[in-house]
């Protein structure tokens, strides 16, 4: 794979924002929310991640972890509590800003979520076009983030011409040609097999090592454990744990 060669001087600076210390990326304070029905998702949770940071988020099925991911996106506003990210206050963030907000913030699924019908090179593009980048820099940037992730020379095919791993790593490289700050992964390898999986998070480590602030929800016990980074687990809406170097806490 090759190395890292992402242009780390265009970043969006911060603004400072309501609490936390100027090093943390993202703060929670308190944060609960309650959907409809039910027990409530996330119940009085407080976390602070600092710029640069790795974390996995773990926890069975159903113990709020996407929740907490749709919070940070901005795709939920929290029943209670305060929110920053990246110097923004994402709980009172006006709906005109949300666009401009999320570019602080690439984002990985597990379902991959490619445009079908569009290649590789163009999948990637998408999403600097979105943002009105010039095709003079497009033309730039798609190629060195797909070689990053190790699809140079896939750039023309769809997605059901790729594997798993593959298709995984063009969302990778989706996620990142905007050069954001931040990068959530919700079960990123849940759809994909050992080795796959290995590389996609040793490209993850990677990425991190270049200076983005990562966090990943995995269920990947593994890797969580041979990984030795922070830990955070998460049951049924509060943390229990948070550790550094930390491993996959058996709850049977
Ligand atoms: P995880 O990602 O850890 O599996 P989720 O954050 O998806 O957990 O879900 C946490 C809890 O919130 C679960 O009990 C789930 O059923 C509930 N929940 C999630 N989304 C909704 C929703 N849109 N409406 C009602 N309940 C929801
Ligand atoms: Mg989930």
């Amino acid at each position: 794979m090759k190395k890292l060669a992402i242009d780390r001087g265009k970043r969006h600076t911060a603004k400072r924002g309501a609490g936390g210390s100027s090093n943390d990326v993202i703060t929670l304070k308190n944060v609960s929310k309650s959907y409809s029905t039910g027990a409530p998702a996330l119940n009085g949770v407080s976390l602070n991640v600092k710029r640069g940071e790795f974390v996995f988020i773990v926890g069975d099925s159903g113990s709020g972890k996407s929740t907490l991911i749709k919070l940070l996106l901005r795709e939920l506003t929290p029943t209670d509590g305060e929110i920053t990210v990246n110097g923004y206050d994402v709980v009172r963030l006006k709906r005109r800003k949300i666009p401009k907000f999320r570019r602080n913030i690439g984002v990985v699924f597990q379902d991959f979520r490619l445009l079908k019908d569009r290649n590789v090179y163009e999948n990637v593009a998408f999403a600097q076009r979105i943002i009105q980048v010039p095709t003079r820099e497009i033309r730039r940037n798609v190629p060195a983030i797909l070689s990053v992730v190790g699809l140079a020379g896939k750039y023309k095919a769809k997605p059901k011409q790729l594997s798993g791993g593959e298709q995984q790593r063009v969302a990778l490289a989706r996620a990142l040609v905007n050069n954001p700050p931040i990068l959530l992964c919700d079960e990123p390898t849940g759809n994909l097999d050992p080795k796959n999986s290995w590389e996609i998070m040793k490209l993850l480590d990677e990425i991190n090592k270049s200076g983005t602030t990562i966090l990943v929800v995995t269920h990947n016990r593994e890797i969580v454990n041979a990984m030795q980074k922070r830990v955070i687990t998460v049951k049924k809406g509060i943390i229990i744990s948070d550790e550094e170097k930390g491993g996959y806490i058996d709850e049977d």
